[in-house]
């Protein structure tokens, strides 16, 4: 015996393909629409995570304020 579809079940857009995602908990990638949109959308944000700016040790002096971009 087979679930039919619930017609309350929730569809989202995928946040990394904008395709129709169930918002079901029977989708365990939710808000995501499969396993590998999840992964490449955390592959994406964990990347950006890892750069941290400025975190290489440069010469400037830290008594320095920093410049503040007028333009
Ligand atoms: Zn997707």
């Amino acid at each position: 015996m087979t679930t039919p579809p619930a017609a309350s079940a929730r569809r989202v857009p995928c946040p990394h393909c904008q395709g129709p995602a169930l918002y079901d908990a029977s989708n365990r990638w939710r808000p995501f629409c499969s396993e590998r949109c999840r992964i490449a959308d955390l592959g994406a944000w964990a990347s950006e995570k890892f750069r941290v700016p400025g975190a290489a040790p440069s010469d400037d002096d830290p008594n320095v304020p920093a410049a503040r971009g007028e333009g």
